[in-house]
């Protein structure tokens, strides 16, 4: 099923992220976990993929397995910007022929070398250039790209990043989802600019439950993301307990999806980072609320 179908309905879509192993030894633990965040029976499941495409196999092997043995809609990610065309289009044909209808299209992060090179030669310089790609390879698929409500790193400015934005919608892309974000008015304020510049396709918003104090570190190093004082009081009382920090952590991502939602925001997209536990608790913290318009 393609996902336009689910994010333009007028209801809560819940889904979760897994990211694949790098190695065949912890591909079957990974895969266990995954198995059981699909027998919450999600709207729909990621799988991340590594950039240059070192894990390229196990994103393939993974969403063809959740999709033949669950049913389940699933979201293939896809990089460019360290790969050949040559390897790109042969990834694109792998996911056509294994019957994978949804491609996050994205260009993946540059190494502190890329950032400082010349780009002229290179088959893939932005995402842009992927949607391109999966366009004219002839395939009918459904096309997600990556937004970023506290502006992308590269971007000085969010107008300039809201402009580039719109250039990968206009090139096919058929919905967004968000980086994380811990304050939902940054969301709101970004959906009221970029439908301002024109973006009229569904957006998913990205939440990261964050259930323990080494997470936050990460998630602020990857995506630059604001902590509002009420999540850094949190992390503060709590982070130092294992336990209190997990339920703490999932309660304010539960209480952000809540308000989202209230807020005609239908479609949330959690990174549950592998963890079935955080997926479970979540859908049983919204089971009340999930079906309801
Ligand atoms: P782009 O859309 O190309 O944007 C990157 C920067 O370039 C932005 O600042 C943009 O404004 C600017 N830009 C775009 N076009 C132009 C242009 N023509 N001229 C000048 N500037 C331009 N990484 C992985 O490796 N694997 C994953 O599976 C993965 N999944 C992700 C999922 C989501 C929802 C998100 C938000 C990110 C994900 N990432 C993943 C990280 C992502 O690869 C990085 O954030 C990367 O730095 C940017 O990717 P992009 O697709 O947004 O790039």
């Amino acid at each position: 099923m393609k996902l336009t179908e689910i994010l333009e309905r007028d209801e809560l879509s819940l889904s979760y992220e897994v990211f694949p192993p790098k190695t065949d030894t912890a591909f079957e633990s990974v895969k266990g976990a995954a198995e059981e965040i699909a027998g919450l029976a999600p709207s729909f499941i990621s799988v991340t993929y590594g950039a240059g495409g070192g894990t390229s196999k196990y994103t393939l092997d993974m969403a063809k397995g959740l999709k033949e043995s669950f049913g389940i809609p699933v979201l293939a990610h896809l990089t460019c910007v360290s790969s050949t065309r040559e390897t790109v289009k042969n990834m694109i044909d792998k996911l056509s022929c294994a019957g994978i209808e949804n491609i996050m299209a994205l260009r993946g992060d540059l190494t502190e070398e890329q950032k400082n090179s010349d780009r002229a030669d290179w088959d893939y310089a932005y995402a842009v250039d992927l949607v391109r790609e999966l366009k004219e390879s002839g395939a009918d698929f459904c096309i997600g790209g990556a937004c970023y409500p506290e502006v992308h790193p590269e971007s000085s400015t969010q107008k300039e990043d809201i402009k580039h934005l719109k250039e990968k919608v206009d090139a096919g892309c058929d919905f967004l989802t968000t980086q994380m974000f811990f304050d939902n008015n940054l969301l709101y304020n970004f959906m009221y600019k970029i439908r301002e510049a024109g973006i009229r396709v569904p957006v998913v918003a990205g939440i990261m439950p964050i259930t323990n104090a080494n997470q936050v570190k990460r998630a602020i190093e990857l995506s630059g993301s604001f902590m509002p004082q009420r999540f850094k009081s949190l992390v503060d009382k709590f982070g130092e307990y294992p336990d209190a920090m997990m339920q703490a952590g999932i309660a304010y991502a539960t209480d952000q999806i809540i308000d989202l939602y209230a807020n005609n925001i239908t479609n949330v997209h959690v990174y549950s980072m592998n963890k079935p536990e955080v997926a479970r608790q979540i859908h049983r913290n919204l089971s009340n609320i999930i079906g309801k318009k």
